[in-house]
């Protein structure tokens, strides 16, 4: 066998067989520029991050052309023998992570775990109690442009005005009045510690199910870096791609005398085939979460979200609930005469990606915003510190006093790039 055919078949293609930069110049070269824009941006997207090249690399495999609907061992498809060690490695995995006796891995999202598990669990026009989205909550929390506020009956609670934390008392009297049958916990954009106890203790007074959404901190958790919502939540649901790194995907833990009606909920009753290449991917990003340097690196996402809060407050900015205890902090930019929309893309145009969001009580639409959430699991994982996220902190905030300064500007875009420099991106190839 010559060389060029041996990397051929190690490359896992016929001699014939082009590379997607011969067979599909237009999608490769978008895939190439989107690598480059990764490469060289501060990524502060509180629910983004970067997978590790193991995970990449199992995501990119030929587990992409198996059906596996089912589940291991009992499979509506031949030739699933490897298929089902992957699935168990993935489902073991997060059991003992997250300290549960039950877990579903085959959710395609975040949000398709969310429905899956009403799917399970409830019946149409069942009552069910989350959080706002304008307050933090989630789209699938009950939103009325969400199949969730359109097949249940949901009601809501919020965070008190004056602290901007949850109003635990306020979720009890929603909860008495509405008596749900699933409580959901959970948040996409609130900086505090969510106090599960508490929430059981309001489900349990109404016979309510426990439903703790922690898409956006499940690495947190996993790390000890915030309370586990184990022993508290009987159905915990997540994202896999948020502050938990792995590849974008979703997952259910549940406890054992649910664990047929949560499966039930996903497949049959909500998905076909699971992307088992994905899965692979979640076995992976599993298997790294339960290591020493994982636990490390989250601990360090919440230190880095603290330097910069404090860089920002300093700086004149309004921090929601006045600081953070995670990986996010919800700036509120009218301070500086700004809205949220002005806000990112002036700092957008610097190489610093953010996302305009409302902050509660926002007097302005969704697509205008008086917030800004920024995040720091991206970055961390690149490895900065918090003497570098302060630094950052000073360009965001110089950059918000003076939106329209071209110089400026520059200046910062020129730093921006500096820091990626010195911080390549994991799971990226080498430029
Ligand atoms: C991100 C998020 C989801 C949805 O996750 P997707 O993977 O985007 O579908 C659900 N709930 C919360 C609280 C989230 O933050």
């Amino acid at each position: 066998m010559t060389a060029t055919s041996s990397q051929q078949v190690r490359g896992g293609a016929t001699p014939r067989e082009p590379a997607l930069v011969d067979a599909d110049p237009a999608v490769a070269q978008a895939i190439s520029r989107e690598e480059e824009r990764q490469r060289t941006t501060l990524e502060m997207i509180a629910s983004e991050n970067f997978t590790s090249r193991a995970v990449l690399e199992a995501v990119g495999s030929v587990l992409t052309n198996k059906y596996a609907e089912g589940y291991p061992g009992r499979r509506y498809y031949g030739g699933c023998q490897f298929i089902d060690e992957v699935e168990t490695l993935a489902r073991d995995r997060a059991q003992a992570l997250f300290s549960m006796e039950h877990a579903n891995v085959q959710p395609h999202s975040g949000a398709q775990a969310n429905l899956a598990v009403y799917e399970g669990l409830l019946d149409p026009g069942d009552p069910v109690l989350g959080m706002a989205l304008d307050q933090g909550g989630h789209l699938t929390h009950g939103h009325h442009v969400n199949a969730s506020g359109k097949l249940y009956r949901f009601g809501s609670y919020g965070v008190d005005r004056e602290s901007e934390t949850i109003d635990y008392e306020a979720m009890r009297h929603a909860a008495q009045e509405l008596r749900p049958k699933i409580v959901v916990v959970g948040a996409t954009a609130y900086p505090r510690i969510i106090d599960f106890a508490r929430a059981r203790e309001i489900a349990d007074e109404v016979g309510a199910v426990l439903m703790a959404d922690m898409a956006h901190i499940a690495g947190l958790v996993a790390a000890g870096a915030h309370p586990s919502p184990a022993g508290h939540a009987q159905v915990l649901t997540s994202s896999t791609h948020k502050t938990l790194r792995g590849p974008r995907g979703g997952l259910i833990l549940c406890e054992r005398e649910l664990r047929r009606r949560v499966d039930r909920g996903v497949f049959p009753g909500h998905q076909g085939g699971p992307l088992m290449h994905v899965v692979a991917g979640k076995a992976v990003a599993l298997g790294e979460a339960a290591t020493p340097q994982f636990a490390a690196y989250q601990h360090q996402t919440v230190e880095n979200a603290r330097a910069l809060a404090e860089t920002l407050s300093e700086a004149g900015l309004r921090l929601v609930s006045g600081g953070t205890d995670n990986h996010l902090i919800l700036v509120d930019v009218r301070p500086k005469g700004l809205t949220g929309q002005e806000a990112e893309s002036a700092l957008d145009r610097c190489g610093i990606i953010v996302n305009k969001n409302a902050i509660p009580y926002d007097p302005l639409p969704p697509a205008v915003t008086s917030g800004l959430r920024i995040g720091t699991p991206a970055l961390t994982s690149r490895g900065l510190g918090p003497q570098e996220m302060s630094r950052v902190g000073e360009l965001i905030a110089s950059v918000l006093e003076a939106p329209a300064d071209e110089s400026l500007a520059g200046r910062v875009r020129g730093e921006v790039s500096e820091i990626c420099q010195r911080h390549p991106a994991p799971g990226l190839p080498a430029p």
